[in-house]
């Protein structure tokens, strides 16, 4: 190596250096102007992007990376940049490649002038109501769950349905887990069809040739794994599996559906498929002010709530702890 070494043995200092610097992982490289300005604390992702150009930016005090001013209408894609301007984050709309391999994303003026070799579509901004139109405008079909057949997509809200259910799962993870197996009893016990209340799986890792008898269970139908990235940036879930529902007119009705499932069975499925948010918790449930659970991030956590005293801040509402923890918890 051509470089110098801090002493091993001078823990306080590369300790007090990674706090300063808020470095978490590593590798990682700060550059910092002779005047000690940080040129980027991105170092790394801009020499995996491009070493050659850096290499020379660095001693400049360039940076590859530059930021915008975010305007008051505008949306902040947090640790992602433009791969053609390198302008990070990237504010504004954000286009993606919707290739599996290609995850290069452009913002509006780059996809204004580039030419890009697989289509490209626009992200979905956090939070922000759409109509289903809108919302489905860059998936044109579905996928039945036996994949023999493309089902246009406008079936989810030409029917009589209320709301429209987005499963995340892994195939590898949680396609035989408690989770999936309940939510497909439930499902089948209230009958749901795909006119009263629909469940479209999104996933990444589901094979194109998974043999059909998987799936002749499954009563729902499947997004191509193309989008995944587009629903996971709209949805952000916190876990895997998650159910998310959303009511026909746009509006989230719960991102933790998974745990209503849990807690309330079908009962859950028919509030939803009525477009109505499932009261989970009673006014008798307790609110704990300032504490979240561990796993789902729900804050406040609502009603029971069950404390590690082992771990340092650990609690963890009813249907997460479910899932097990390592040490024993303590139900407060
Ligand atoms: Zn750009
Ligand atoms: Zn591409
Ligand atoms: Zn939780
Ligand atoms: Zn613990």
């Amino acid at each position: 190596m051509p470089w110098k070494v801090l002493p091993f043995q001078d823990r306080k200092r590369s300790e007090a250096l990674c706090k300063y610097f808020k470095v978490h992982g590593s590798p990682n490289i700060i550059v910092l102007s002779s005047s000690g300005e940080v040129i980027t604390s991105d170092g790394s992702l801009e020499f995996a992007i491009k070493y050659d150009l850096v290499l020379c930016l660095w001693p400049q005090g360039k940076s590859l990376f530059y930021s915008c001013q975010l305007r008051p209408d505008e949306f902040q894609w947090n640790r992602v940049h433009c791969d053609q301007c390198y302008m990070r984050p990237l504010v504004g709309i954000r286009y993606g490649c919707i290739n599996r391999q290609c995850p290069f994303n452009f913002c509006k003026k780059c996809t204004d002038t580039i030419k890009h070799e697989h289509p490209l579509v626009e992200y979905l901004i956090p939070k922000r109501q759409y109509s289903m139109n809108e919302f489905f405008a860059f998936v044109p079909y579905l996928l039945s769950s036996n994949k023999q057949e493309q089902i246009k997509t406008e079936i989810l809200w030409k029917g009589e349905a209320k709301a429209i259910g987005f499963y995340f799962l892994t195939y590898r993870y949680s396609f035989n887990c408690n989770l999936t197996q309940k939510l497909i009893q439930y499902y089948k016990a209230t009958q749901s069809t795909i006119n009263s209340f629909p469940i479209v799986i999104i996933t990444y890792d589901i094979d194109q040739q998974l043999p059909v008898e998987y799936w002749s269970d499954i009563p729902w139908l499947i997004i191509p794994s193309d989008y995944y990235r587009l629903f996971y940036a709209y949805f952000t879930p916190h876990e895997c599996p998650a159910l998310i529902v959303m009511s026909i007119d746009g509006k989230v009705l719960t991102h933790i559906g998974h745990h209503d499932i849990l807690r309330q069975g079908s009962e859950a499925i028919r509030c939803w498929s009525r477009g109505e948010k499932v009261t989970v918790f009673t006014p008798n449930d307790y609110v704990w002010q300032h504490v979240s659970c561990n796993i789902c991030n729900m804050i406040p956590l609502i009603g029971k709530r069950y404390h590690c005293s082992t771990c340092e801040d650990y609690d963890l509402f009813f249907a997460c702890q479910s899932k097990g923890h390592e040490h024993l918890l303590e139900l407060m």
